[in-house]
């Protein structure tokens, strides 16, 4: 993962852990710390790989069952589909 270029600007990612806000059904705004992802040096773009996207989805389950809520998506596919 490391060396590789950005798609808008050709310049160098780099990785880095970020917090996102997202907003989710039922459960509403939920902010993710430190999620594994490569960020452009030059333009600031972001992007997010397999291992980024599998902690956003395990960390969106674990928040839905620590309020007891049921999520509206069942596979991982839907999730990074989204
Ligand atoms: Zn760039």
């Amino acid at each position: 993962m490391n060396n590789e270029k950005c798609w808008e600007c050709n310049g160098t990612l780099q990785r880095a852990l970020v917090t996102e806000t997202y907003d989710k059904p039922v459960l509403g705004s939920i902010a993710i710390t430190d999620i594994p992802m490569l960020r452009c040096c030059s333009c600031g773009d972001k992007v997010i790989g397999a291992d980024g996207s599998a902690y956003i989805d395990d960390t969106i389950e674990r928040e839905y069952k620590k309020q007891g809520l049921q999520r509206q998506y069942r596979t991982r596919t839907e999730i990074i589909t989204e």
